[in-house]
């Protein structure tokens, strides 16, 4: 599970997230939709300490992640300490940030070498069994600019899959795409969904993946969760009155 608890983050005098409280199930797929700033990548963003927060506390399964109290003092756990949290989370951005002078092949058991320490064999045996699943064992010997935008997010995705996360972030994977291939990333995605136990982190401004993959959906406002329900009864009958607007102007 992750729990935020009270979380802050401000970049200079804009508070983003004011005391944030939420917490994710294992295997949950929870969606956060909410207007453009309202800090959605910010969450995500902090969970890959990409960004450091500046108050509450963040758990893991339990564990703090990125601070910890200590007596009443909130202090920043180590490195190393976060380190070993921040290895079972990943994420998948808008662009979709493969190695260009890499192969498929070579891009997905990078990590899984360089990182978990599995012998070649093994991260090559994991990533072609990947490559299988997102479609595109025929191209892993291509290189990331011979593929479309939507074969390039699929690698992406086997990449995060190939060290066996158990949270996975994914930050609008399908904004950058041509529609006809946002189908494609969304049935790879469906399929982990179902497949799996993976907890999923989900920003998007597309509803109908928020439909389709999430069992949950955070509707976030002036940094905080101002209505959460199953996607059915968020999409078709929002209790909060800005909800409703967020919706009539996206849906
Ligand atoms: P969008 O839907 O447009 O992606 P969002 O809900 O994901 O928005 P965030 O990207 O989390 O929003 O940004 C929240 C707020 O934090 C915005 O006002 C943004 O300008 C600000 N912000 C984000 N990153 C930084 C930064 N590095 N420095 C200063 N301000 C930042």
């Amino acid at each position: 599970a992750i729990e935020f608890r009270g979380v802050v983050k401000q970049f200079g005098d804009n508070t983003v997230l004011d005391g944030l409280d939420f917490t994710v199930a294992k295997g949950d797929r929870v969606t956060l939709i909410g207007p453009s700033g309202s800090g959605k990548t910010t969450i995500l963003r902090l969970l890959m300490t990409l960004e450091e927060s500046d108050g509450g506390l963040i758990f893991v399964d339990g564990e703090p992640y990125t601070h910890e109290m200590r007596g009443d003092k909130r202090v920043a756990r180590s490195e190393k300490q976060r380190g070993l949290v921040r290895r079972r989370v990943g994420m998948v951005f808008q662009q979709f940030n493969l190695f260009p002078n890499m192969t498929v092949l070579e891009n997905i058991i990078e990590a899984p070498i360089h990182v978990l320490g599995w012998p070649k064999a093994k991260a090559v045996d994991k990533a072609e069994h990947l490559l299988e699943l997102v479609g595109l064992s025929d191209k892993r010997d291509a290189r990331p600019t011979q593929l479309s935008g939507g074969q390039q997010q699929r690698v992406a995705i086997a990449r995060a899959c190939a060290m066996e996360p158990d949270i996975m972030l994914l930050d609008e994977v399908t904004s950058a795409l041509d529609p006809e291939l946002v189908a494609d990333v969304l049935g790879v995605l469906r399929n982990i969904a179902e497949t799996t136990d993976i907890t999923m982190l989900i920003v998007t401004h597309e509803m109908q993946f928020a439909r389709e993959v999430s069992n949950r959906v955070l509707m976030f406002d002036g940094g905080k969760i101002i209505e959460e329900a199953d996607p059915e009864t968020i999409f078709t009958s929002p209790e909060n009155e800005r909800t409703q607007e967020f919706l009539r102007a996206v849906l």
